[in-house]
């Protein structure tokens, strides 16, 4: 059957070892495991005129994440063994064996954005586990319902169990893109909610969790926090959130999601293309206020691109932006 690769036995020990003799790359500076956040579009230009500049916001709010909270960004845009929904596995797959300085590997849709830029994954709570995806233990083992987890966003432990996962997961999809395909059909029947078309990775996952439940304990369900939100549930309370304060009281949806929407294809999808990005452009402003603000300057409103300053440049700028005071001798 389709492989990503050969066969890792011992990838545990290899990065054990590996690590040994390279152990200041096992955390970050800040003392954190590192984290390679990975994302990617595909490398011909968009059919939607205004998908590639959906695509490089979105990129944007991705790197001024990783540079906020030193989590390492991938863009990938090489279609490598497989396409579609698939092409995450074959990258995270690199990703994992190549470095093996990297504790995790979060995999993040590209038309995922980050709506908390001070949120930071609790990764403590994730000791003893190897994936950590959004979902509901209910409706994924219980009503095999096929969006009892999302597959847009995800962490996997860099180990041997994640390559495993990998090994069993990607031959479900060995006929991407191919309508008429037996994966997706028998997907459809299985899965609760599913419609008819080709075998894609979040079924794929399910019915895997579904038919090795040995796998469940390695799984963490994560629903505490939106590690992916649904946008139609959160695009419309921005502008309060916005307006009641500059900063997260946690309640801020960390990311948002905009399922469905084909910024970059067009491809007709249910969600009309124009409230998707009418209300994508509200997540990246509310976003981009969270960046911008320590340079003084915040979007004029949620729908506008233009920003405005909103507090004259000091000449004590650090005395300014931190609220201390500062004793030096000139
Ligand atoms: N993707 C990619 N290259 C491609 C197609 C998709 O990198 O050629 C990525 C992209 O980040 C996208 C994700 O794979 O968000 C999932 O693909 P899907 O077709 O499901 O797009 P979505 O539903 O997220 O719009
Ligand atoms: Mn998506």
């Amino acid at each position: 059957p389709f492989r990503l690769g050969p066969r890792i036995k011992n990838w545990d020990e290899q990065r054990e070892a590996w690590l040994k003799k390279y152990p200041y790359k096992r955390l970050t500076p800040q003392n954190r495991p590192r984290m390679i956040l990975v994302t990617g579009s595909p490398p011909t230009p968009c059919g939607y005129p205004t998908g590639d500049q959906f695509l490089t916001r979105s990129f944007k709010n991705k790197l001024d994440y990783g540079r906020l909270h030193v989590v390492d960004v991938y863009y990938n845009m090489a279609v490598m063994e497989m396409g579609d929904f698939w092409v995450k596995l074959p990258i995270v797959r690199k990703l994992m064996v190549r470095h093996p300085e990297a504790e995790w590997i979060w995999w993040m849709d590209s038309d995922a954005i980050f709506t908390d830029m001070n949120f930071e994954i609790p990764l403590e709570r994730y000791e003893g586990k190897n994936m950590v995806i959004h979902g509901w233990k209910n409706m994924v083992y219980r009503d095999r319902d096929w969006t009892g987890l999302n597959a847009g966003i995800f962490l996997l432990r860099n180990c041997q169990w994640s390559l495993d996962l990998l090994d069993m997961w990607a031959p479900m999809g060995e006929d991407y893109g191919n309508h008429k395909n037996e994966v997706g059909y028998f997907l459809s029947q299985q899965l609760k909610g599913r419609p008819d078309f080709e075998s894609d990775d979040q079924a794929g996952l399910i019915w895997l969790l579904l038919s090795k439940p040995e796998l469940r304990s390695k799984v963490f369900l994560e629903d505490s926090y939106k590690l992916h939100g649904w946008w139609m549930e959160l695009t419309e309370h921005f502008e309060e959130m916005a307006g009641k304060s500059n900063f997260s009281d946690g309640s801020w949806p960390f990311i948002t999601h905009f399922v469905g929407c084909k910024f970059c294809s067009g491809r007709y999808n249910s969600t009309s293309l124009e409230l998707c990005t009418r209300e994508a452009e509200k997540a990246f402003n509310f976003a981009d206020n969270q960046v911008l603000r320590s340079y003084g300057y915040r979007h004029e409103s949620l729908s506008q691109l233009g920003v405005e300053q909103f507090s004259e440049e000091s000449t004590h700028p650090l005395e300014q932006l931190y609220g201390i005071s500062l004793n030096f001798t000139v």
